[in-house]
C-alpha cells in the first residue's frame, strides 16, 4: 500500500468515526442521562404528612377516570419542561399529566 493511500484510508476511516458519533452521539448521551424522563414516582423529598396528604386526595400516576386526568384539571401545574414532572396545587411532590385525584375539575379555557 502506498503512502497516499494509506493517508486516505486513515483520513477516511476518521470521518466515519465523527459521522458515528454524531448520529449515535444523541442516543449514547440520552441513555446516560442527557434527555431522561423525569421520575414522577419519586417520593424522597417529601415527608410523611406531605405523602399522607397525597394519599388523601387518592391521587394515581395513570388516570383510570375517562376523560380527567391531570393535565386537564383547573389545578394542574404543567412542567416548565420535558425534564420537569408537573405538580398539583393540592399538594407537594411530582404530578404526571396521565394522573389523577378525586378532586379533578375540569380546566376552564
Ligand atoms: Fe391532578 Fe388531582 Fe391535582 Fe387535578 S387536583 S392536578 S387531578 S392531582
Amino acid at each position: 500500500m502506498n503512502e497516499n493511500r494509506r493517508s486516505f484510508l486513515k483520513s477516511s476511516m476518521g470521518a466515519v468515526a465523527l459521522v458515528g458519533i454524531s448520529v449515535f452521539g444523541g442516543s449514547i448521551i440520552s441513555s446516560c442521562g442527557g434527555e431522561k424522563a423525569p421520575d414522577c414516582n419519586d417520593l424522597s423529598a417529601l415527608t410523611a404528612d406531605e405523602k399522607k396528604l397525597r394519599e388523601n386526595y387518592k391521587y394515581v400516576v395513570n388516570s383510570k377516570e375517562a376523560g380527567k386526568q391531570c393535565s386537564n384539571c383547573q389545578l394542574y401545574n404543567a412542567p416548565a419542561t420535558e425534564k420537569d414532572c408537573g405538580g398539583c396545587q393540592l399538594f407537594k411532590g411530582p404530578v404526571t399529566k396521565e394522573g389523577y385525584c378525586i378532586s379533578w375539575a375540569l380546566k376552564q379555557a
